[in-house]
């Protein structure tokens, strides 16, 4: 184990990916002193019985006051709230990142508050699972997966490399991106096959009973696969939905235009055109799995 690389962060939110950076820290020795913040008094018991940090606090201003790294994970739609908490106690030249699914979001909803002494240099991880909460996290969530950092003009090289340090240490490749640019590029990538699969699992259990039961018990086929993702946390994703809306549409209706394209291909029984389609997001999938990320 090397040197921690920080006195003290903060993690503000231990679900899923918060509890998954705490341990991979704690793991790895990054930090001497780990505090936790989390609004719900039951998720801070999880938390304490399998002692995700050394300090575990009610108020998000506590766990950040010393804090040299403060990292916020807790859904989009509560970055105004924490912000306002934190804002006041966060530690001359500390760095104040995230892990936010949506980065233009977290720029309007916390850029505002951030104190000009404090180095802001907003993350998003691209690991995770269905699962929610302190004790669904581990330790190798980022092991061999993308962490983007969209940094703001004139950022701070060394809070920067360190930063990256700290993603890195925890097993994470780090790519920067503009903010407008990830969130585009997650709208396609990740939003959207949400998206789908909510509509698809939503809609088979809109079918006659009988037929429901026979989707669950013949669920093997592509059906399970939708129903993962389906499983997903609600707030978490309602927030995604609400504050990354302009992508999602923009993305949506280039989905619809080429979905009545193969319902044409199907409905004028033209075969080459769906073998022709098939096989191109045949090599897609390919190139994933050489790239490591399937
Ligand atoms: P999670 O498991 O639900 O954890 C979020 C935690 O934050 C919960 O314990 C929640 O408590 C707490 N919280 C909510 N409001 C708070 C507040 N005002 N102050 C303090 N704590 C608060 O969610 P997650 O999956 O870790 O997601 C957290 C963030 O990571 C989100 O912004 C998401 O976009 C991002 N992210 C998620 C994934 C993924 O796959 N899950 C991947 C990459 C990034 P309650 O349960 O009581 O609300």
């Amino acid at each position: 184990m090397t040197a921690a690389l920080f006195d003290r962060i903060a993690i503000i939110g231990i679900g899923l990916i918060g509890s998954s950076i705490a341990r991979a820290a704690r793991q790895q020795g990054l930090a001497k002193h780990i505090a936790i913040a989390d609004i719900s008094e039951e998720v801070r018991k999880v938390a304490a019985e399998l002692k995700l940090g050394d300090s575990c606090h009610a108020e998000p201003g506590a766990a950040v006051r010393d804090a040299d790294l403060t990292l916020v994970c807790v859904p989009i739609g509560a970055y105004a709230e924490v912000g306002q908490a934190i804002a006041p106690h966060l530690k001359s030249g500390s760095i104040l990142s995230d892990v936010g699914s949506v980065k233009q979001a977290v720029l309007r909803d916390l850029g505002p508050l951030v104190p000009d002494h404090v180095h802001f240099i907003p993350g998003h991880p691209i690991a995770g699972t269905e699962h929610s909460g302190p004790a669904a996290g581990f330790a190798e969530l980022f092991e061999g997966r993308w962490t983007i950092l969209t940094p703001l003009p004139g950022w701070d090289e060394a809070a920067a490399a360190k930063l990256s340090e700290f993603w890195t240490r925890m097993g994470a490749m780090v790519e920067t991106m503009e903010p407008m640019h990830h969130d585009q590029v997650l709208a396609i990538t990740s939003h959207l096959p949400h998206l789908i699969a909510y509509t698809i699992v939503g809609t088979a259990t809109g079918l006659e009973e009988h037929t429901q039961r026979e989707v669950i018990k013949f669920s093997a086929s592509g059906f399970r696969d939708f129903t993962r993702i389906a499983a997903s946390n609600p707030i978490m994703w309602r927030d995604i939905f609400l504050n990354n809306r302009e992508a999602v549409l923009e993305m949506l209706g280039r989905f619809s235009e080429d979905l009545t394209a193969l319902q044409r291909a199907i409905r004028w029984g033209e075969g080459e055109k769906l073998e022709d389609w098939f096989t191109r997001t045949r090599a897609v999938r390919r190139s994933i799995i050489d790239a490591k990320q399937a």
